[in-house]
């Protein structure tokens, strides 16, 4: 029997997950078990890491595997990863987020490693990587753009693309380089309508050899299929939607990427659409969001040839 893998959404026979992709994210070929049900996270109060922003709806679960490998637990501190169960509020966020986390791969924007998992109800949550801890459980220093622009948390929406390029251009260590991943970064936002990107779902972290860069993208999500015509969270030359190729080859002359080079992200950008629409018919979404997804990226590839 053929299933669509829970982590790469390539094909896969008898089972859920490819066993490479497993080893990938939890060291090993067996599927861990999740004994936790939505409803018992749903109190789980105290394991709770954070709340990702859609309108502080999505819950963050630090989760660990045992040693043995075979369970994953809900910890108070030291997971060595981010569960993210189903909403009361929108559905299929977990679904989403994969997919738009598949999707990211496709233009090599760098994302941790993650999948969907079953939650003993049956109900599938995302679940990611930490990119911020060692193997040894240290912790690597990491700061967002609201503490790097100095703003309160609760003004991670006051900013700008700019800003977040000044960001850059102060603290990182090779600014040209993280400028352009950011460029490529908020660009596929733009595509896949993710107005969810905002100044404190984009970090620096310092690296094991001491190189402050961008950390791996997380929080991708496409709003706009369950909050219909939401803008961009961070303006880029003060647009919020409605960009156009032109936004764009404006944009990159802000962060003084070369012509040639803009061109060709933006040409990468449009040029996956196909692969885009395989990955969303084969992903965990259901039926008229999976369409709506696929409508959204055919209207903002065109935006971009014209
Ligand atoms: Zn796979």
């Amino acid at each position: 029997m053929s299933f669509v893998c829970r982590m790469c959404l390539k094909p896969v026979r008898d089972q859920e997950y490819h066993a490479a992709c497993l080893r990938g994210l939890f060291g090993s070929a067996k599927v861990p078990q999740l004994d936790i049900s939505l409803a018992k996270l749903h109190t789980a109060g105290l394991a709770m890491v954070g709340r990702s922003s859609l309108s502080g709806v999505q819950k963050k679960i630090s989760v660990t595997l045992t040693t043995d490998r075979e369970t994953l637990q809900v910890a108070a501190d030291g997971g060595r990863y981010i569960l993210k169960p189903q909403t009361e509020t929108f559905p299929a966020l977990p679904e989403n987020e994969h997919v738009t986390t598949c999707l990211a791969k496709l233009v090599e924007i760098e994302v941790p490693p993650s999948g969907l998992v079953a939650l003993s109800d049956g109900s599938l949550a995302f679940i990611s990587k930490r990119f911020d801890r060692l193997p040894d459980g240290r912790k690597l220093r990491q700061e967002d753009f609201c503490q790097l622009a100095e703003q309160s948390p609760k003004d991670k929406y006051e900013g700008s693309a700019e800003l977040c390029v000044r960001l850059l251009r102060k603290y990182a260590s090779e600014p040209l380089i993280e400028i352009l991943k950011l460029y490529r970064l908020l660009l596929f936002a733009w595509w896949t309508g993710n107005g969810d990107l905002h100044l404190k779902n984009l970090s620096l972290f310092t690296d094991t050899q001491g190189i402050m860069r961008l950390t791996p993208a997380y929080d991708l999500v496409s709003t706009r299929l369950v909050i219909p015509d939401d803008p961009l969270a961070l303006p880029v030359l003060g647009k919020k939607s409605k960009l156009t190729r032109k936004t764009w080859v404006e944009f990159a002359e802000y962060c003084a990427i070369p012509k040639k080079t803009a061109q060709r992200v933006l040409e990468k950008q449009a040029s996956v659409e196909e692969a885009a629409n395989d990955a969303i018919e084969s992903c965990f979404l259901p039926a008229e969001q999976k369409a709506a997804l696929k409508e959204l990226l055919t209207e903002r590839g065109a935006a971009l040839r014209d």
